[in-house]
């Protein structure tokens, strides 16, 4: 522009310079020789040509304008950023492509438009009191936008400046402003979403009833929920910059706290605690997590706490655990007069067997010894029960102490696998037995207990199969072969691994969760009596011996009954005494 209006001013002077040279050349042509007409002639010549090479030169000077023109004209269309001028009513009198794609219209469309015309109501306030504000201090105002584009709500950022029109030129007129259009939506919806999220995280924090506090490394509250302010009696303010000393909490919380803190702080990992509130009630007991929490560079930030009232909980679980001691002391009270009731009518009970046994001698008449024969008979069924109950009370009491002696465990088993095989063949069943050959001779433990367990299970066994096979299989658990006994301090226990089979009635399957309790009779048929009794004794002696029984049964197929046992090991003088066998 300023080349342009010089080389301007240069012509004119050229032009005022050859109107002086005219005049005061103004020859008198007539009274001019010929020498005189050749040197004006000649002078004109010169004068067309440097008018020519001026003429040249502006030429290309205008070229080169046209030139810079367009490269600045293609720079503001396809900047990567929005730019318009408006006049300054809002009116866009240019805008570039970027500019027209925001505002979503053809950039020749927008000409005909306002600024105003493309945002929401609430942005076309916004930018009204803008563009006073820019005129008037005539420097940079930026605002953020919100455009309701068809393809989905924009957001853009405005950058506004005003300025004067041609401003230093010949044209210099009017004021415009010059407006800089940058696209945030997405930063503008990761802020709201971010927005969003913390207000939901807040949220939870001002309304659960949990205490939920985070505090500096120092442990001064930075943030203590309504709950946390609430119990301490104190507005937020009060506490958030101070320390559990400062608020004068009672020392016991501070103490904890001081620790928790420190654990923090050393170990960076999470930890649980527990701590009470001294009330007027009593104490309040509280469940607490602390948590380290760490910047973006793995720098320890911060530590929070969420402490929970737990004292309904601690309440209940003290209730239960009194009612439990008052049942198993009630249990034992009762299994204690059984016990001793069960011993009381023992005595009068072999009384009557004694008597009825004398009497039976002073041979009495065919029909008393008949009579006599039941009465021996009910008193000696009557002494079972008897005994049964006195067993199981005892062991429910905890006054069943089990014998720890050497006893020859395959003895023991010979002599009852024989005993047994009678009843078996009585009633025409196949009677097998196996004893493992990792099962030692000697062991140590209970040997009349064990023989109960196997008596009363090989019993039912008999007693509630009608056909086929009883079978009985002792072994040991997981095939651990008994070590030698000898130089071992803390010698390994013998597990036995004992099973009984049968081809029975068989359990049904509603039942087979309660046969080991007390006084439970299963589903048998009226014709096998019995007490209910013999597996409720046989589970507590099992489970006295460190083991566990089982059962398996099909209705009308059979049944098998296992359980394991842990004895000890013979001492070394009975097992060798024994490895004769
Ligand atoms: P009972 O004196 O009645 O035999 P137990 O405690 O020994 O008492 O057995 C409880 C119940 O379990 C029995 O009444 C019976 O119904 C069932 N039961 C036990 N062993 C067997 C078995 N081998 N086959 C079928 N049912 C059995």
């Amino acid at each position: 522009m300023t080349k342009l209006s010089s080389q301007a001013a240069r012509n004119g002077e050229l032009r005022r310079k050859a109107e002086r040279k005219m005049v005061s050349h103004s020859p008198d042509i007539e009274a001019m020789s010929g020498e005189d007409v050749k040197v004006l002639g000649h002078e004109l010549q010169v004068h067309r040509i440097e008018l020519e090479l001026q003429n040249e030169e502006l030429r290309e000077a205008l070229d080169k304008l046209e030139e810079a023109k367009a490269r600045y004209a293609n720079l503001y269309d396809f900047a990567p950023v929005g730019y318009l001028s408006l006049d300054r009513k809002g009116r866009i009198l240019q805008a570039n492509f970027a500019a027209a794609t925001l505002l979503g219209l053809e950039k020749d469309h927008l000409a005909a438009s306002t600024l105003y015309d493309h945002l929401d109501a609430e942005s076309q306030d916004r930018l009204y009191i803008l563009l006073r504000k820019a005129l008037r201090s005539g420097g940079r105002e930026i605002m953020e936008a919100v455009l309701p584009h068809p393809g989905g709500e924009r957001s853009a950022e405005l950058t506004i400046v005003s300025a004067v029109e041609g401003a230093g030129t010949v044209e210099e007129g009017r004021k415009v402003f010059r407006c800089a259009l940058s696209d945030v939506t997405e930063r503008v919806r990761a802020e709201r979403e971010l927005a969003r999220q913390k207000q939901a995280y807040a949220r939870l924090a001002e309304n659960s009833p949990d205490m939920i506090c985070r505090y500096d490394l120092e442990g001064r509250f930075l943030y203590a929920s309504p709950s946390t302010t609430r119990l301490l009696g104190r507005q937020a303010e009060e506490i958030l910059g101070r320390t559990h000393a400062q608020l004068g909490l009672h020392p016991d919380i501070r103490e904890t706290w001081e620790r928790a803190f420190l654990h923090i702080r050393s170990r960076r990992q999470p930890m649980e605690l527990e701590f009470r509130i001294p009330g007027a009630d009593g104490p309040t007991f509280y469940s607490a997590i602390v948590v380290p929490e760490f910047s973006e560079f793995g720098q320890l930030d911060s530590i929070l706490s969420i402490a929970r009232d737990v004292s309904r909980h601690k309440r209940l679980e003290e209730e239960l655990r009194q009612a439990g001691d008052r049942a198993e002391k009630a249990s034992r009270a009762k299994s204690e007069f059984l016990a001793s009731m069960s011993h009381e009518i023992r005595t009068p009970m072999n009384g009557v067997i004694g008597l009825t046994e004398l009497a039976l001698m002073q041979e009495p008449k065919a029909k008393i010894r008949d009579y006599l024969h039941m009465v021996k008979q009910s008193a000696n069924s009557l002494l079972d029960i008897i005994n049964d109950i006195l067993d199981l009370s005892k062991i429910e009491a905890g006054r069943v102490e089990l014998e720890h002696a050497d006893f020859d465990l395959r003895d023991m088993l010979g002599s009852l696998f024989e005993t047994m095989r009678l009843g078996a063949e009585h009633k025409a069943l196949s009677f097998t037995t196996a004893i493992d050959p990792g099962v030692p001779d000697w062991i140590n433990g209970d040997e009349g207990r064990l023989r109960q367990i196997f008596v009363n299970l090989i019993g039912n066994a008999i007693k509630y199969t009608e056909a086929g096979q009883v079978s009985v299989r002792v072994g040991l658990e997981n095939d651990r072969k008994p070590q030698d006994a000898g130089g071992h301090d803390t010698p390994e226990p013998v597990c036995l691994l004992a099973s009984v089979r049968d081809t029975g009635i068989g359990i049904p399957k509603d039942k087979l969760g309660s046969i080991f309790e007390p006084f439970d009779t299963g589903a048998r048929s009226a014709k096998h009596d019995g007490t209910g009794l013999g597996l409720a004794i046989t589970k507590r002696l099992v489970e006295l011996m460190g083991g566990r029984i089982t059962v398996q049964s099909e209705l009308g197929r059979g049944s098998t009954f296992t359980f394991t046992a842990a004895l000890e090991p013979a001492n070394e003088a009975a097992a060798s005494e024994g490895s004769g066998h």
